[in-house]
């Protein structure tokens, strides 16, 4: 796996216990040899001071790590602000959102699309950044038509986007023919499958459903059918290192996982795949 592209993703936690858990799943995942990790932001910019803070922090120990942003209800000076903090800080690496309003925040945030994000960094900080921006091979839950998400996306690269995170799904299909569609539209930047491990399926199915993405029928049903978490979580493992092994045997150029600060589900993946590409 020493050529393919592995990034980790984080979110911002809320207590001090969450920030060493953080510390040490990072260090852990280490191990794999990423290219980066990634530190969400929350929607409509509610964690911009903690993500900014971490960000930086881990900077100063060397680490590759890439800010998620958005505008959230933030005007263009405070995103300058952060552009401009991160840059001081030896950032080199964006994730380039969109981003949701969350409940509450209607009026006062107003939604900026990534693909202007991203023409508003590279207008005033030039080719600094690599920036990331999303995809949906499941489509976005937003989007007008098929056809208008791939168009969008393929704006974001026009914009200046270098390349694509994409939303996790459970159906390889669902990724190439993604692949392809975006191909004939002329997307030629690469674009990582986003991987979620599976834990806990309660909450996999309820978050599932508000980002759009599908879980098929029967793996709902098998999850549904256990007592034990264990076996959950055995399933789980089965299921996400086989649809990594066929993303990469399909071309995926590499992986980005959801790790939810946790160092196990994910690299018990990784432990998993590599020993079936040994084999
Ligand atoms: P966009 O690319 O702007 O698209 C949003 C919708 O509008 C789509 O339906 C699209 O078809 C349509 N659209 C796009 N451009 C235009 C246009 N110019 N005119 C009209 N319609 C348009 N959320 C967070 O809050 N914080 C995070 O840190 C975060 N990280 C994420 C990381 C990844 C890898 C992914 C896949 C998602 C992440 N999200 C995060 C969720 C994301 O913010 C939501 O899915 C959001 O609804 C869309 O963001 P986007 O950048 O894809 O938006």
């Amino acid at each position: 796996m020493s050529d393919l592209r592995i990034s980790f993703e984080f979110f911002p936690p809320k207590t001090e216990q969450g920030r060493e858990k953080l510390y040490d799943t990072r260090e852990q995942l280490q191990a794999f040899n990423p290219e980066f990790f990634s530190l969400t932001y929350g929607a409509g910019g509610t964690t911009r001071d903690t993500t900014a803070n971490i960000v930086t922090g881990l900077r100063r120990d060397g680490i590759s790590i890439a800010p998620h942003l958005s505008f959230g209800g933030d005007n263009e000076e405070t995103v300058l602000g952060l552009l401009e903090r991160y840059k001081e800080a030896g950032v080199d690496r964006i994730v380039a959102l969109r981003g949701d309003i969350p409940s509450g925040m209607g009026s006062v945030a107003q939604l900026v699309y990534a693909n202007e994000l991203v023409a508003f960094i590279r207008r005033h900080t030039g080719d600094h950044f690599h920036l990331e921006v999303a995809a949906y091979p499941e489509i976005h839950p937003e989007a007008e038509s098929y056809d208008d998400d791939i168009r969008f996306l393929k704006g974001k690269f026009e914009a200046g986007a270098s390349s694509a995170l994409t939303q996790y799904f459970y159906n390889p299909d669902a990724y190439f023919y993604f692949l392809d569609q975006c191909e004939k539209a002329g997307i030629d930047a690469p674009i990582y499958p986003g991987i979620m491990p599976i834990t806990n399926f309660a909450n996999l199915a309820r978050f599932s459903r508000n980002c759009g993405a599908e879980i098929p029928r029967w793996l709902k049903y098998r999850m549904e059918s256990f007592r034990d978490p264990e076996d959950v979580k055995k399933l789980g493992l089965e299921i996400v290192t086989d649809l990594c092994e066929t993303l990469l045997d399909g071309g995926a150029p590499g992986l980005h996982f959801y790790t939810m600060n946790s160092v196990d589900p994910t690299a018990s993946i990784l432990k998993a795949l590599d020993l079936k590409q040994e084999a």
